[in-house]
């Protein structure tokens, strides 16, 4: 019986952008695949990320993810305060 699979040797593994290491995960802001070394968590309010070393180095004027949830939110409270007064000035 000869039942077996073939093995992946170096199939399908992502690599790391900057090193060449198999990759831990994709970059928060840039979408690179980094390995854990090549990577550095940034907490941005409330939710930590971890942004490759490219990204890292150069974020200073960087715009920041949760500015942008910031502002999404602050619209729809804008929006509903203005529907209640809408319907307010209706009645
Ligand atoms: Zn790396
Ligand atoms: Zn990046």
């Amino acid at each position: 019986m000869t039942g077996q699979l073939l093995t992946a040797g170096d199939g399908p593994v992502v690599r790391c952008r900057l090193c060449g290491r198999p990759a831990a995960g994709p970059c928060a802001r840039c979408r690179v695949s980094v390995c854990g070394d090549c990577s550095v968590l940034t907490d941005g309010g409330a939710t930590t990320f971890a942004i490759c070393l490219t990204c890292a180095r150069g974020g200073t004027s960087l715009d920041r993810p949760w500015l942008s949830l910031l502002a999404w939110l602050g619209g729809i409270v804008l929006a509903i305060a203005a529907l209640a007064v809408a319907i307010v000035a209706l009645r």
